[in-house]
């Protein structure tokens, strides 16, 4: 890696540059006869394999006196798109997110009754939804508040894939219960209360399902970028990040749906991006314009609350929508992809013709 100094660099902040360098076990060089160029070398003796890791470009460029990394390239955390890095196409049963593929997750908040999980999984199934969502273990803001149900909601959602050609994508709240989130789930969730929870983070670094890791409502990008970070440093490279809306000032809506954010994201990383609009809108009347809004971003994927009977749920029946405008929304998602030259994963019903089609995976 090539650091280029500032001119104006005291002595004691060069220092800590030759201090950083040689805590984390790299030879140093000033370049040249140039002060301002320092090439650092990673040293194999220090026991760690030879190559820069992941993150330390990002600890010299914090440092004052440090105008910039000049290689970058060499060294980059592992969300970053390189030049040479494809997108990455995470598929899990029928769903691929990612590298022109675009796919539905639809369902209910929470797990709560088998037959209606049932119902809803069939009704979703044959409008072109791949992964039914719902969750067993639910993050409330009141600890009063119906918490899901646990072990036998996971045990619910298992029939209900063995019944369907749906995967399934539930959420993990405690890192003792990702083993058996796991076993159940074909995408492990990790809510927005939870993006930080690093210690849950680095057992689902460790996991062989694909996680799908959304957006604090109060953290900035860089920061939900980080938490992705954990995921891929433990190992994990299936990861889907998930933007479902940020808080703000104004509660016309319950959140605010950062289209902003999922542009720049499916720029900035080589991870597939997909959109909540669920609860950034927090009500069902506008999550069908958030919707057309993220995929139009370039979301690689929605996840959407789809629910018959939103009055009889114990969470998030005002934001959840009904089997008519789910289908609206799936027909837009397969209209808005096909434009980018993208493709919509699962059984949609082409409109023009009336028949069902298969689309291309
Ligand atoms: C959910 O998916 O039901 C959920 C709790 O979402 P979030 O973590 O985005 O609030
Ligand atoms: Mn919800």
């Amino acid at each position: 890696m090539l650091l280029r100094l500032q001119s104006s660099i005291r002595p004691a902040e060069r220092q800590a540059v030759d201090a950083l360098a040689s805590s984390l076990g790299y030879g140093l060089e000033r370049l040249g006869g140039r002060d301002d160029l320092v090439l650092l070398t990673p040293l194999d003796s220090v026991g760690v394999t030879p190559g820069e890791r992941a993150g330390d470009a990002a600890r010299f460029a914090d440092l004052t006196g440090v105008a910039a990394i000049l290689d970058r390239g060499v060294s980059r955390e592992l969300w970053q798109r390189g030049p040479d890095r494809a997108d990455t196409v995470v598929r899990a049963a029928g769903a691929a997110f990612g590298g022109g593929y675009v796919s539905i997750i639809a369902g209910p908040c929470a797990v709560e009754d088998e037959e209606r999980l049932l119902g809803v999984a069939r009704q979703v199934e044959a409008r072109g939804a791949t992964l039914l969502r719902g969750g067993a273990f639910k993050p409330r803001t009141s600890p009063y508040s119906f918490q899901g149900l646990g072990q036998a909601g996971l045990e619910m959602l298992s029939r209900v894939r063995d019944a369907t050609s749906l995967g399934v994508v539930t959420e993990v709240l405690d890192p003792r219960d990702v083993e058996a989130v796991a076993a159940v789930a074909d995408v492990v969730q990790v809510g927005a209360r939870s993006m930080a929870a690093y210690a849950l983070l680095k057992e689902l670094g460790q996991i062989d399902k694909p996680v799908l890791l959304k957006r604090g409502f109060g953290a900035t990008v860089s920061e939900f970028l980080g938490a992705a970070e954990y995921l891929l440093a433990g190992g994990n490279e299936r990861v889907i990040l998930c933007e479902r809306g940020i808080r703000s000032f104004d509660n016309v809506t319950r959140n605010v749906l950062d289209v902003g954010a999922i542009a720049h994201l499916r720029r900035a990383t080589h991870l597939p991006v997909i959109a909540d609009p669920s609860p950034a809108a927090g009500r069902s009347d506008l999550v069908r314009a958030l919707a057309r809004a993220g995929i139009m971003a370039g979301a690689d994927g929605l996840m959407i609350e789809v629910h018959p009977a939103p009055a009889e749920v114990h969470s998030d029946g005002q934001q959840a929508i009904g089997l008519d405008e789910f289908d609206a929304i799936v027909r837009d998602t397969d209209a808005l992809a096909r434009m980018d030259g993208r493709s919509l994963c699962g059984l949609t019903r082409d409109v023009d013709r009336g028949a069902a089609a298969l689309h291309p995976r």
